[in-house]
């Protein structure tokens, strides 16, 4: 039960993967989540860390996609800065916004991987068109009201998926 909502691997912070352990699955695109992935919530600081991985994972071969259900406009600020292609208002976990961006990467779910720091839209959103989902620790405790009642049901699937064994490290 409640599969649908399991990452596929868990790690504690984007800079803590290897983009091999990515390319080594096949994937070749990246589904980046925004708020509280790349930024902490309704900031626009990344650190440095953050900036060099991304440099990191395109070297390596792999197309990256900023995804967030935030407004446009905030995230066409990042993505111009970072100069990746980013949608913003994305109605995550609807699959109509993976699968735009999987357009914009050029791939096929099977080579794609969504990293975001939710369950219920990055997760959620990525298993049910078959994408790799990979669930980041969030950068920060502050974020939208709604969220922070959402984290309630994340935490209770959290341990569901613990007790039993669900959770697997990229590490
Ligand atoms: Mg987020």
């Amino acid at each position: 039960m409640f599969e649908k909502f399991c990452p596929r691997a868990v790690a504690h912070t984007l800079t803590e993967i290897e983009p091999s352990f990515l390319t080594e699955r096949g994937i070749r695109g990246l589904i980046l989540d925004l708020d509280n992935t790349l930024v902490e919530w309704n900031t626009k600081f990344y650190g440095q860390g953050v900036r060099n991985w991304l440099q990191q994972a395109r070297k390596e071969g792999l197309e990256l996609c900023i995804l967030s259900n935030s407004t446009a406009k905030r995230v066409r600020n990042i993505t111009n800065e970072l100069n990746i292609p980013g949608l913003g208002r994305a109605g995550k976990p609807w699959g109509r916004s993976f699968r735009k961006a999987m357009e914009v990467l050029g791939t096929a779910p099977s080579q794609t991987a969504v990293l975001g720091d939710q369950l219920l839209t990055d997760v959620y959103g990525g298993n049910r068109l078959g994408i790799f989902t990979v669930l980041l620790i969030p950068l920060s405790q502050k974020e939208l009201p709604t969220t922070r009642c959402v984290r309630k049901i994340e935490r209770w699937l959290l341990d569901y998926f613990r007790a039993r064994g669900m959770l697997k490290g990229v590490v």
